[in-house]
């Protein structure tokens, strides 16, 4: 993570004739000014085809892009750091600063250098700072990942009512969303053993509930760039950031007061939307609006101005969604495994679609599974459609395998950042948008109610028939393959504009006239080698090899050539003919481009119009694709379409793990072992014990399960023969041991604080996967931790667990606890070998086989050989002294109610006993006195 403050900066233009300073060039000066508004930033300073960076900043950026630091002559006495990069090559380059962490502000030269000159031979080309580039305002192809949203987020904080809100956009889209806790109050949904007062506190007044709300949604977009208000509470700021910090690459800014109220956020809001009143986007809080009103200021600051045309905000009440905390995300993989890969990760298993718009949509169903059953089996029934239907999946996808990515195009085109391509792009896609639309429609299948809703936009209606229009007027302007940039022309298609194409007649005529006068002049002057050539410093001229150059130099050709240059191998000549041809070429080419330019602004501006429409048309396009790639996944791995319930219920048959099952295929490492998960079924269990030896396949049993219920909310079909499955509100998962050094918290303290969060805030609809708890510290503490969190599952949480231990002594908690039912792993014992089976199976292990796993890991012999000594003696020991079950099962149940007595400390009562204000000075350093010998005795 890496943070800035940002400066509250308005965008001035620098005074080109500003005095310099003595040792300091007038160019220098203007860099100077120009980079004092920009301290935060590595500056881009263009200098013809270059862009330069100057001192702190060459070397930072030499250093990190691998370039050579050089120096250009003095600054203030001292040789001036300088690297650059070319300006046709500087995306590679910003890419690579902003995947580093860096933002950069790109200045332009903005006047003419002829211009410059007219103020006088050392006057600066006047250079503007045209847009700031940051991780979370990209909108470049080059500079983003396709199959993923890059989201920048603003924590809005207002005081008083409302508290805090989250908001984020896309800018490369233009989806604008916030949510914001306002369904609970101050306190609500508190943990156990917080004060309404504690978590008000930390929260400001959305409450801890809230807090961890908005925690939640957080980790599950992983944004790019965060921006706080500087004024928000110390305890707020640190906890997104110690988030941000988890989300690897993530930039934090912080915005001044005056950036950051509802007040200024309101009119922010008011302009960027052109409104008269917010009222009619839903605004429920202040914060909502501070925090929306935090984007676009953001925006105004870095694309200066430009803004992109945006989405009305979504606002979402944080109902609806299942809750999964930043833990819980980081330990099942769902997006990127613990390094940071995609590759290993639930999404990397499962994503089959084929356009970057169907992976983004994917990635945020998988982060945000839904907890409303309408809403999920809509998702089902559109896979299911195309399930039934493989013709059908296979031409659409076939088709959407072409798909441009719309909505990125017309993000860029809004900004003025985009080009003639992004046109075709939407021209190309929206054609494809209809003919998806009509094979659907042509199909026998009946529409599923999610499809059928987002096709509508191409349905009979007038959008469709705007869309349509723009499609057409698109077809018909465009060439095939137009360049890139609208600047190098050529993509306006003949025969569209009638103007445009005499000026591209003149030109090409001016052109075949040329090539004559060149054929004209190999005969006139008898050199068949006479060419007409063209290049930037002379523009078109006459080159002959250096042989006949003295022939054209002499009368009587003298009179006619004109000499111009004298290379090695050849010179060259102008002629007056050659020059008056040549200048009516550029004045046609240059009106053609100034008519294409013109052409090109009207197609943009008609494609803005219709921003809405398209935005929407890109999105069925991405739940088609979604519902296809299900669909396409589920016949491929024979997954199947679990059955939701609004009950506890949570019965799996023959299910499999999606990422360790293809691993293991990949690795032709034999058949994924099928397992059975059965909780609150007919056996009325919710909680299992799960005891096995090492890797004989616990945390993958656990996992799958867990998995299986995010893919089945997430609308997906599962890897399972049959699943049944009781809607959960929230799934927790503690799995493995790692520490968090950054945090300064140690492998038992993340334990401890994952621990600490699923028994606060699990609820008895949620589901909780626990893998060894208590590794981390000495036997007995860490056995009577998980014991004792067993016992709190089971009476307290009341929720659906699967516990896995090495703890052999918990089993005989099934003895006391009636919803809590063992099991464990198969293996089999043959000539001294341990076969794993990966099978689930009722009952309780006896051993771990840990010596057994170490010594396949490769443990020295002698060591294996002293280990099996020493655990034969502690074995016998353990016999003896009768530790773990006997001694456990004394204990009284662990209830919430029976919190142990606090014994009252007798210096807390003595210092409660005392009233200062009734004290003489003399009482009270008597009673001082008291207190120290108390406080003595007591130790
Ligand atoms: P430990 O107690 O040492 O943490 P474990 O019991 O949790 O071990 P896992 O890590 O789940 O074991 O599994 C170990 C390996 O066994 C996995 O990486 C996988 O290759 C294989 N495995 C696990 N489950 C199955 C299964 N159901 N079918 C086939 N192979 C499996």
């Amino acid at each position: 993570m890496s943070q800035t403050k940002h400066k509250n900066q308005t965008m001035r233009k620098t005074e080109p004739q500003a005095p310099a300073a003595k040792g300091v060039t007038p160019m220098m000066a203007q860099y100077m000014a120009i980079k004092d508004q920009h301290e935060d930033y590595l500056l881009f300073y263009r200098m013809g085809d270059f862009y330069e960076l100057f001192l702190d900043d060459a070397v930072t950026a030499a250093a990190a892009l691998d370039i050579t630091l050089t120096h250009r002559g003095q600054h203030l006495g001292e040789p001036l750091p300088m690297c650059g990069v070319p300006f046709h090559a500087a995306e590679g380059y910003l890419q690579k600063l902003i995947r580093t962490g860096f933002k950069v502000a790109i200045c332009e030269q903005t006047e003419d250098p002829s211009e410059a000159k007219k103020r006088g031979s050392k006057a600066v080309v006047r250079r503007e700072v045209v847009r700031l580039v940051t991780p979370g305002t990209l909108t470049e192809d080059s500079l983003l990942d396709a199959r993923a949203h890059n989201y920048l987020a603003a924590l809005g904080h207002t005081a008083g009512e409302g508290g805090l809100a989250l908001a984020w956009m896309d800018m490369s889209t233009g989806d604008v969303q916030v949510m914001a806790p306002n369904m609970m109050g101050p306190g609500a949904g508190l943990g156990t053993g917080q004060s309404a007062g504690q978590a008000t506190n930390a929260a400001g007044d959305a409450g801890e509930a809230g807090l961890n709300l908005l925690l939640a949604q957080f980790a599950a977009l992983t944004p790019r760039e965060l921006l706080l208000p500087e004024t928000l509470a110390d305890q707020v700021r640190l906890r997104f950031e110690a988030a941000a910090e988890v989300g690897g690459e993530m930039h934090v800014a912080m915005l001044p007061g005056s950036q950051v109220g509802s007040r200024s956020g309101e009119k922010a809001l008011l302009e960027a939307y052109q409104l008269e009143t917010l009222d009619g986007l839903g605004f429920s809080s202040r914060a909502q609006i501070a925090a929306c009103g935090m984007l676009i200021t953001y925006l105004n600051l870095t694309q200066l101005g430009n803004m992109p045309s945006l989405k009305v905000p979504r606002i979402l009440h944080g109902t609806g969604a299942m809750r999964l905390d930043q833990a819980t995300r980081r330990n099942l993989e769902l997006i990127s495994t613990l390094s940071g890969h995609r590759q290993g990760s639930l999404l990397q298993a499962v994503d089959m679609t084929v356009s970057g718009p169907g992976g983004r949509l994917l990635a945020t169903r998988l982060s945000a599974p839904l907890t409303v059953r309408p809403d999920i089996t809509a998702r089902q029934e559109s896979a299911g459609l195309f399930l039934r239907n493989p013709i059908l999946r296979d031409d659409v996808r076939r088709q959407l395998k072409a798909a441009p990515d719309m909505a990125r195009a017309l993000g860029r085109l809004s900004l003025g950042r985009g080009g003639p391509r992004d046109l075709k792009s939407l021209q190309q896609g929206l054609s494809l948008g209809f003919e998806v639309f009509s094979v659907l429609k042509k199909s026998a299948e009946t529409l599923s109610d999610e499809v059928q809703t987002a096709c509508s936009i191409f349905a009979d209606n007038p959008a469709a028939e705007d869309l349509r229009a723009l499609q057409g007027l698109l077809s018909a302007a465009l060439v095939d393959s137009p360049p890139l940039l609208a600047r190098d022309g050529g993509f306006i298609a003949p025969g569209f504009d009638a103007g445009l194409d005499k000026q591209c007649a003149l030109r090409d005529e001016s052109r075949r006239v040329i090539a004559g006068l060149q054929t004209r002049y190999s005969e006139e002057t008898g050199i068949k080698a006479l060419k007409i050539k063209h290049n930037a410093v002379l523009g078109y001229h006459i080159d002959v090899p250096a042989a006949h150059g003295e022939k054209l130099s002499t009368p009587p050709h003298n009179a006619v050539f004109i000499h111009r240059q004298t290379l090695a191998n050849s010179v060259r000549f102008s002629t007056q003919e050659l020059a008056d041809l040549a200048g009516q070429i550029s004045r046609a080419a240059e009106q053609a481009l100034g008519m294409e330019l013109a052409i090109y602004q009207r197609l943009v501006a008609e494609a803005c119009r219709l921003s809405g429409p398209i935005g929407a048309a890109a999105e069925a396009l991405a739940v088609i694709d979604v519902a296809a790639a299900n669909a396409e996944l589920a016949q491929a791995r024979n997954w199947t379409c679990p059955q939701l319930f609004e009950d506890d219920r949570f019965i799996v048959t023959g299910g499999r793990h999606p990422v360790v099952e293809q691993a293991l295929a990949a690795r032709s490492e034999g058949p994924f072992i099928a397992n059975d998960c059965s909780l609150n079924g007919p056996q009325a269990h919710h909680l299992m014990l799960l005891t096995g030896p090492n890797m004989a396949g616990k945390s993958t049993y656990l996992r799958q399960n867990a998995l299986i219920a995010i893919l089945a909310q997430a609308g997906c079909y599962v890897p399972a023969q049959k699943a049944e499955i009781g809607l959960v509100d929230q799934v927790f998962s503690r799995v493995g041991a790692a520490d968090d050094l950054a945090q300064g918290r140690s492998t038992f303290m993340v334990e401890m604080v994952e621990t600490a969060a699923i028994l606060n805030q699990a609820t008895s609809k949620s589901l909780v996967i626990l893998d060894e708890i208590g590794r981390g510290t000495a036997t007995f503490d860490g056995l009577s931790i998980a014991w004792a969190t067993v016992e709190s599952l089971h009476e307290v949480t009341g929720c659906r667990a699967l516990f896995a231990t090495h703890y052999h002594e918990l089993t005989s908690l099934s003895e006391r606890l009636p919803g809590l039912v063992n099991a464990t792993m198969r293996v089999k014992e043959y000539k001294g070998d341990v076969v794993f089976l990966h099978e689930v199976c009722p009952g309780a292990a006896d051993r771990s086989y840990g010596i057994h796993v170490a010594e396949l890991a490769g443990l020295p012999p002698a060591v294996i050989g002293r280990a099996r000594e020493v655990l034969a003696v502690l074995e016998q020991d353990r016999r003896h002294q009768s530790v773990g079950g006997d001694v456990l099962t004394g204990l009284p149940l662990f209830a919430a109610e029976t919190a142990a007595e606090s014994v009252p400390d007798p210096l807390q009562s003595a210092l409660d006993d005392i009233n200062p204000d009734l004290l003489s000075p003399k009482d009270a350093l008597e009673e001082l006195y008291r207190l120290k010998k108390l406080r003595d005795t007591e130790t």
